[in-house]
């Protein structure tokens, strides 16, 4: 399903922030008592330290927005690496009031004038679970037009700093404002919220993908790490219909997901513990032929060339672990040319893979242990102890469970 692109309409930020002045300070205004009404947003400060909560007040939606009150926040492993500092190229150094945070889904709160429909035309009304793209395609240029819109060059992302308005510009607060023409899809009611954030990001991507690798049925696929998105990924490729399913990770429990996902053969690196050992165990379960498709989840860039040698010739290997600067690999291009290789690499999606995201997990709700992909659910007030927890956990503090945590919005 391709969901219609809708361009954005041109709203001026000048008009729109003299429009949240009125409704919000206009004692005239009976109809807008609610105008009081205030949401949290959580600021980090400086990184690697604590989170403070401020409070904002609530905008009303222009026309062609959403107000959206969150239930579910996802900490994803980006967001570790914006908190602990790795991304500061993006983020500024030090953070100035930094909000940030996009894996996430809510109630619709209040719909802006001229709002109906979600992005797969379906009635959308106030009190209706949703899901969102936390990015903003153009719409209007070349690689939007070639359905590539998650690489669009004009693509908008949220505002970071605290304090501007309209304020609910990220993940980690009480409300979300979806800005005219973003992308919205209503939640399946027999998928959870929980199981739904992570929908946005991980899900979606690895969905969209695997699509864009040519994973198909029949195929054989190596996934390399088993964390959340490797998970997701095992997930996808059964349901596509791949024949054989081989998944590497260093982690025991992570294995055992990773067979609860589906994969037909779970690898170990405490049992594999040279890259040449992986690719051989590879090779002896191809045939001697190596995978159509292999994937990187992992984000270390030694994982690239190991993965590229367990490609059958005309394989393709996916790229989507690296998302921290500095991941450099080195590898013969000669290889590369006579292996007929194809590399594909996946940084945010198309507006149509959050849909399929959404009938995936409607469809396989009862096939595989979604639950299970988040280990701990922390309220919005204890944020920081959620980063400092998955964080320890990331870093192999225990080991023994998923790093995923969530944040409620509930207090
Ligand atoms: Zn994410
Ligand atoms: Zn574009």
């Amino acid at each position: 399903m391709r969901a219609p692109v809708t361009p954005a309409p041109v709203v001026s930020l000048r008009a729109h922030c003299l429009r949240n002045e009125h409704t919000l300070y206009d004692p005239d205004h009976d109809e807008h008592s609610e105008a009081s009404m205030k949401g949290r947003v959580a600021v980090l400060p400086a990184y690697g330290g604590k989170f403070e909560l401020r409070e904002y007040p609530v905008p009303d939606p222009e026309p062609g927005a959403i107000l959206i009150k969150l239930t579910r926040a996802g900490v994803c492993g980006s967001d570790l690496h914006i908190w602990r500092g790795e991304m500061k190229e993006i983020y500024g150094s030090p953070p100035r009031d930094l909000t940030f945070g996009h894996e996430m889904c809510g109630r619709v709160e209040r719909l802006g004038a001229g709002v109906s429909v979600d992005s797969a035309g379906q009635p959308l009304r106030e009190g209706d679970r949703v899901t969102f793209l936390y990015f903003f395609p153009c719409g209007r240029c070349p690689v939007c037009l070639r359905d590539e819109m998650g690489s669009c060059p004009r693509k908008a992302r949220a505002n970071r700093v605290a304090g501007t308005a309209p304020y609910f510009n990220n993940a980690y607060g009480d409300y979300y404002y979806l800005r005219p023409g973003g992308f919205i899809f209503h939640i399946p009611d027999e998928v959870s919220d929980d199981v739904a954030t992570p929908a946005n990001c991980a899900l979606a991507q690895v969905l969209y993908g695997l699509t864009r690798a040519g994973l198909r049925q029949g195929d054989t696929a190596v996934i390399q790490g088993a964390g959340g998105l490797g998970l997701n990924a095992v997930a996808v490729a059964r349901d596509v219909g791949a024949d054989r399913i081989i998944v590497l990770d260093r982690v025991a429990s992570r294995l055992e997901l990773a067979r609860a996902f589906g994969a037909d053969h779970a690898l170990s690196l405490a049992d594999l513990t040279t890259p040449e050992r992986r690719i051989q165990a590879v090779m002896d379960l191809t045939g001697g032929f190596g995978a159509d498709v292999v994937a990187d989840f992992v984000g270390y860039p030694d994982v690239v060339p190991e993965g590229l040698k367990m490609l059958r010739g005309g394989g393709c290997y996916l790229e989507v672990g690296s998302i921290a600067p500095g991941n450099v690999f080195s590898y013969d291009a000669t290889a590369l040319v006579r292996g007929n290789a194809r590399l594909v690499a996946t940084s945010n999606y198309s507006p149509w893979a959050l849909a399929q995201a959404l009938a995936f997990l409607r469809r396989n709700r009862a096939r595989f242990p979604f639950e299970r992909l988040v280990s701990h659910v922390f309220p919005l007030a204890q944020i920081s102890d959620a980063f400092q927890e998955a964080d320890w956990m990331r870093r192999g503090g225990d080991g023994l469970r998923i790093s995923r945590a969530a944040l409620s919005m509930a207090s």
